[in-house]
């Protein structure tokens, strides 16, 4: 029941269908329960025939219950006749069955918002907890693997545990209703048919026992079968290219083989549940037919009554199995529901602090001090003690080896990451005091590579924000993507395919830039933006970088001396250490890092 708990607070937002579920399952019980002894009188009226008489029953060996149903029904058939009687009894059932079918439904349909209503809200808390989660999350998980827990394992949880939750809502109800009906007949048979269900039970809880692990290697082998099909698709040009089809099929292939014989190995054990459950079931029957018969020939049992005994039990099986599975679908469920919980549950790293300040404005400076930072695992730290002053208004560049560590520098200022050591503040405050979203706000940033969403222009652009058209317009043209802009068929309202596809390189991140420079954020960050252009786009986003820098602190991580040379101030990183820092014109003539990767710029 560990499992209810988990799930317990997404049942309460619904407490009130499940409320009204369970008040119709208590209704259809009753009426399943008063069906059970209606068609007793059916079968006396067939059994003796159209003899006008009702013959003399010999009770001696019959129970209290017996005698008293027996001489009721004599006393209906007595004052309406063999024909009237008949026919009360069944319009009475038709009304029974109707009205227990009626709940059936009602039960059903209060419970189809709460199963859908479960899984809406696992899945919405799914993606937004995706969304809060840090960045260093994702160098740890696979992402086919996390979009199979907030699909696969979703739905999983609500084949297996809403099912049972639902069932075990009605079983008890039934059986308990059945099984005093029972007993109120036969103490003697009731008492050999529990028998008969006890091995019943364990025979099919046995069954059912192994697979709950098959049910966790099969979620998990799943959510490499989707990891592989995204990366596929990702890489769908370099797996081209390569020729690296038969690679990628053989990695699909491994993946989707195990999944394969996951998949049979619970199916072979699955399937075999029906069959052997109705071989049981129909054995059972027979036993029982078998016992209530020679109580029928000692005398000891009406068959009518007997009829309806059978009839009584045959309600008995169907909850009883359900039982006997119900701990073993709500293990399976369970497997799938704590994927689901341990994203869920992650630990967001990056946390504000309770009474966090909203800042809007850039006024005097940002103050590295001591600054460090270690990825988890990592040797030699990415930063290491960085101390510097960013004024407001300066333009800085941060040059450097690749994997000297600007990319990370950029990640902290945006608090991607917190710091291993030392600390960031901007006017004095330390971003740790500030919401994530005005410290993010004061930035406008521009990553290495552009990322663009299957979507239109202009939604590219705003990403949700707030903007007349003319700051639409004005953005574009200062990232010099207006010219292009207009020569799509659909101006901003044109739908640039996934990641941005249908453009350019060099014009998709110009629509970076003009995303950037919408905000009209007090300082720009850029980094890289023109590395992976080829020389003339990288001329035109070079232009569009340099009408955005116009009355902005810029920090710009670049190798290309065209915007080196407009920056105030130039820091050279290595290896995680600032090793040079100096206007061009000064480094130019020092020994050192700057001058080689100068030389070795072929542009001047
Ligand atoms: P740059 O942007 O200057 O090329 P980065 O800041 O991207 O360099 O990387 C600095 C160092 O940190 C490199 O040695 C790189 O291997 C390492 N690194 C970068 N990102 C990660 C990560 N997510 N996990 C572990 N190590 C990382
Ligand atoms: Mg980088």
């Amino acid at each position: 029941m560990n499992v209810l708990s988990k799930l317990y607070p997404y049942l309460y937002k619904y407490r009130v269908q499940v409320l009204l579920a369970i008040v119709s399952n208590i209704l259809l019980s009753v009426f399943t329960v008063i069906s059970i002894p209606l068609i007793i009188p059916f079968f006396k009226i067939l059994f003796e025939g159209g003899a006008a008489d009702i013959p003399v029953v010999d009770q001696k060996g019959l129970s209290d219950a017996q005698i008293y149903i027996q001489n009721s029904f004599t006393t209906l058939i007595e004052t309406r006749g063999k024909e009237g009687a008949l026919i009360l009894i069944c319009l009475v059932l038709i009304g029974v069955f109707f009205l227990r079918n009626l709940f059936r439904y009602t039960a059903l349909a209060f419970m189809t918002p709460v199963r859908n209503g479960v899984v809406k809200d696992l899945r919405a808390n799914f993606h937004s907890k995706l969304l809060d989660l840090p960045i260093s999350f994702y160098s740890k998980n696979r992402k086919g693997d996390l979009i199979s827990r907030a699909t696969a394992d979703v739905a999983e949880v609500e084949t297996s545990i809403l099912t049972v939750i639902e069932a075990l809502f009605k079983a008890p109800i039934i059986m308990v209703g059945c099984l005093l009906f029972m007993f109120y007949i036969s103490v003697k048979l009731t008492l050999f048919v529990f028998v008969l269900i006890l091995f019943t039970a364990l025979v099919m809880g046995s069954l059912s026992k192994s697979l709950k692990k098959r049910g966790v290697d099969i979620q998990s082998s799943l959510g490499e079968l989707t990891s592989t099909i995204e990366e596929s698709i990702n890489g769908v040009r370099v797996i081209k290219a390569y020729q690296a089809e038969p690679f990628q099929k053989e990695k699909f292939e491994t993946s989707n083989y195990n999944f394969y014989q996951f998949l049979n190995k619970l199916m072979y054990r699955r399937e075999m549940a029906i069959p052997m459950s109705e071989f049981l079931g129909v054995t059972t029957v027979i036993i029982l037919m078998w016992y209530g018969a020679r109580m029928v020939f000692a005398g000891e049992l009406m068959p009518e009554i007997f009829f309806a005994f059978v009839f009584a039990f045959y309600q008995v099986i169907e909850p009883s199995k359900l039982f006997a599975n119900a701990y073993y679908t709500l293990q399976r469920g369970e497997a799938a529901l704590d994927r689901v919980l341990e994203i869920l549950n992650a630990p967001i790293v990056i946390n504000e602090v309770a009474d966090s300040v909203e800042k809007t404005d850039f006024n005097s400076e940002i103050s590295i001090q001591n600054l460090s930072y270690s990825y988890e695992g990592a040797l030699d730290p990415a930063l290491d003690q960085i101390n510097l002053t960013i004024k407001k208004g300066e333009i800085i560049a941060l040059v450097g080896p690749s994997g000297g560590g600007k990319s990370t520098f950029a990640d902290l200022l945006l608090r991607m990451y917190d710091p291993s050591g030392g600390n960031i503040e901007i006017d004095g405050v330390d971003i740790k005091k500030l919401s994530l979203r005005s410290l993010r706000a004061l930035f406008g940033y521009v990553s290495q590579e552009a990322i663009l969403f299957n979507d239109t222009i202009e939604k590219n652009i705003t990403l949700g924000a707030e903007s007349s058209p003319a700051d639409l317009k004005s953005a574009a043209t200062i990232a010099n993507a207006d010219s292009f802009i207009a020569d799509q068929t659909h101006q901003f309202e044109t739908v640039i395919g996934d990641k941005g596809m249908k453009l350019s390189g060099g014009q998709r991140q110009r629509l970076t830039i003009a995303r950037a420079v919408l905000r009209n954020p007090p300082i720009l960050l850029l980094d890289e933006a023109t590395s992976a252009l080829d020389s003339e786009s990288e001329r035109v986003v070079q232009e569009s970088i340099e009408n955005a820098l116009q009355n902005r602190t810029a920090i710009i991580i670049a190798h290309r001396l065209s915007t080196i040379q407009k920056a105030n101030k130039i820091i050279v990183l290595d290896k995680g250490k600032i090793v040079q820092t100096g206007s061009h014109s000064e480094l130019i003539l020092e020994e050192g890092i700057y001058k080689n990767l100068i030389k070795m710029q072929s542009f001047d």
